[in-house]
Parts: structure tokens; sequence; C-alpha cells
């Protein structure tokens, strides 16, 4: 059986910044059949409810920066991610939620220090780590392609 790693916000976890979630039926109905693995980096490291963050671009690549405090929160999510596909090497595809600075495949917004908009084609910091690894990777929004 195939194996889906995928945002567990999309399958209706409470697991968003305002502990709400981003459930998408027809996504679902569309990946019956599948071993879905869910995942959640922003949960684990800072629990829901909890303060948003933006990807930034700085000199040590693209990270995530509190919204809240100012500082840099990437080192416990880039953590998760890798022991999460560590623990999971067999996965045959990444779905990560649009738009999220962590799962957003090619659609997360990056901004520079001075929070302006620089692009909005980003992989979050999740789905960087998907990408480096070599494991094909979708927006859920392009799950047409599938
Ligand atoms: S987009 Fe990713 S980090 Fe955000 S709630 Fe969904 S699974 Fe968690």
């Amino acid at each position: 059986m195939k194996k889906i790693a995928i945002s567990a916000c999309l399958l209706g976890e409470p697991c968003r910044y305002d502990a709400s979630n981003n459930k998408n039926e027809r996504l679902l109905e569309k990946l019956k059949g599948y071993e879905l693995i869910p995942f959640c980096p922003e949960d684990y490291a800072f629990g829901s409810p909890r303060p948003t963050m933006d990807l930034v671009k700085t000199s040590q690549g693209n990270r995530a920066i509190s919204n809240k405090t100012g500082e840099d929160i990437s080192s416990p999510i880039i953590d998760y991610a890798k022991v999460f596909f560590d623990k999971n090497p067999q996965i045959d595809l990444f779905i990560g939620k649009d738009r999220s600075p962590s799962c957003g495949v090619c659609s997360a917004k990056l901004y520079d220090k001075e929070k302006n908009l620089i692009s909005s084609t980003e992989a979050g910091l999740m789905a960087e780590e998907a990408l480096k690894r070599g494991i094909k990777s979708i927006d859920a929004e392009a799950n047409h392609i599938f």
C-alpha cells in the first residue's frame, strides 16, 4: 500500500495555531486506500493554540520567526521533520497544507526582515526537509496531479 505523509490538520486534527483544523473532505475521499501518516511539527513543538510565525529570509536560509517574540523558532520544527522522515523512510508522497510556513510545498510566503513579502512560492521548513530527501511532495490544493 502506498504511504502518504500528510499535514494532520487536513485530516481534521485541531492542530492549527488557533486550535482549529483544515479538514479537506474531498482530498480525504481521494486518499481512501492509501496509508496516511499524519504529522504536525508546530503542534509537536509549540502546542495548540500557539502564536503565529512567518518564514523569513536570513543569512542562515529561510527560518521560522515568531510573530509574538521575534525569535527564531525553526530548530524544533526542523528536528521534528528529521526524526519523522528517519522513522518513516518509505514515504511515497508528502502532502503539505498550502501556504503554511512549515508544511507548504511551493506556496509558503517568504518575507524579508522588514516583513516585506518577497515570495509566495517557497517550501515551509518541514516540506524543505522532504524535498531535500527526494520525496515527491505536493501542496494539498495541487492534489489533482496524482
Ligand atoms: S499546516 Fe502543518 S504545522 Fe500547520 S497545523 Fe497543519 S500540519 Fe500543523
